[in-house]
């Protein structure tokens, strides 16, 4: 029996990827000066925005989660459909452009690689072509980590098909590569693996596709195992682009393996693309210590916690997990 069993792990990476984008939300374009001269030395230690809808008040996400939890859909769809990969990727493009012309709640600050994609795809551009060629930001990775979940128990899967969704809008081998190691990251941290072999794996995934984002990947390891300051790493790894932020989510997956606070927050108090950082720590780390490791305040804060969490109790458990 797998312990935390695998709902919980589920549950713990999709409320934490959502967690993370709302901690970083209010600070995705802060310098660490900003951040530290409007909430302290600490920086930021709790949410710092509150949206008020309908009478609910929460800690708003942004275009990560919309867009995650568009391909979290469509995945589990696709996988109760029976699809190919061709099928889903044509299923994930239609909730693409649905959320484009009217994102769930309104636009946060959506990328423009991911819209220029969605316009493409709206065209008719076939899904394998309709990401730029050199469209090498965050927007795809930080959206792959539901592969992993998904297809915990076929790694290979996990990994195509992640490669392939980044197509939709991020063609550059560099979004490619980040995409493949993060839905092997993911899937690895949400089996249990020992924290070594999550790593090894996940710049394996990344060799396969892009060596030069896998050199970034093992640098990062060796600053978080070598004690070298978060400061000094995310000064360099602003991650608007996708090998930056794969690196980024390796370094605090290595920092705080067992220690989801300190990861989201790690994550969230970095002077560049700050929710898309935490948001990845947050489905990695989730993955490992599963749901009970998220502070209860910053779960039910959370914009729509409850629908989130029912979405990732749907996921289906692996036959080794049961
Ligand atoms: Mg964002």
């Amino acid at each position: 029996m797998l312990t935390p069993p695998f709902d919980a792990r589920c549950q713990g990476a999709v409320l934490a990827a959502a967690v993370g984008d709302a901690l970083g939300h209010p600070v995705e374009f802060a310098s660490m000066a900003d951040i530290r001269a409007r909430f302290g030395p600490a920086g930021l230690t709790d949410y710092a925005l509150f949206w008020t809808r309908d009478g609910e008040r929460f800690a708003p996400y942004t275009d990560d989660t919309q867009m995650a939890e568009a391909v979290l859909v469509s995945l589990l769809a696709s996988r109760a459909a029976g699809e190919d990969l061709d099928a889903a990727m044509q299923r994930i493009a239609r909730a693409f452009v649905a959320w484009a012309q009217d994102p769930q709640g309104g636009h946060r600050a959506p990328g423009n690689a991911c819209l220029a994609g969605c316009r493409a795809l709206a065209r008719g551009v076939p899904w394998a072509e309709a990401g730029g060629a050199t469209a090498g930001g965050c927007g795809s990775v930080m959206r792959a980590y539901p592969f992993g979940l998904v297809f915990v128990d076929d790694l290979a899967r996990a990994e195509a098909w992640a490669v392939a969704h980044s197509r939709l809008t991020h063609n550059d081998p560099i979004a490619l590569a980040a995409c493949a190691a993060m839905a092997v990251g993911t899937a690895l941290c949400a089996q249990g693996a020992p924290l070594g072999d999550t790593l090894d794996a996940m710049i394996a995934a990344a060799q396969r596709h892009d060596p030069k984002v896998a050199q970034m990947m093992i640098r990062a390891r060796q600053e978080a195992e070598g004690g070298v300051a978060a400061d000094t790493v995310f000064d360099r790894l602003r991650a608007w682009a996708a090998h930056e932020a794969i690196a980024a989510a390796v370094f605090l997956l290595a920092r705080h393996p067992d220690d989801l606070s300190a990861a989201l927050l790690a994550g969230a108090n970095t002077p560049g693309d700050s929710d898309s950082i935490a948001t990845l720590a947050g489905a990695l780390v989730g993955a490992r210590v599963g749901v009970a490791g998220l502070p209860a305040r910053w779960r039910e804060g959370l914009e729509r916690a409850a629908a989130l969490d029912a979405l990732a109790r749907q996921i289906p458990n692996p036959p080794q997990a049961a």
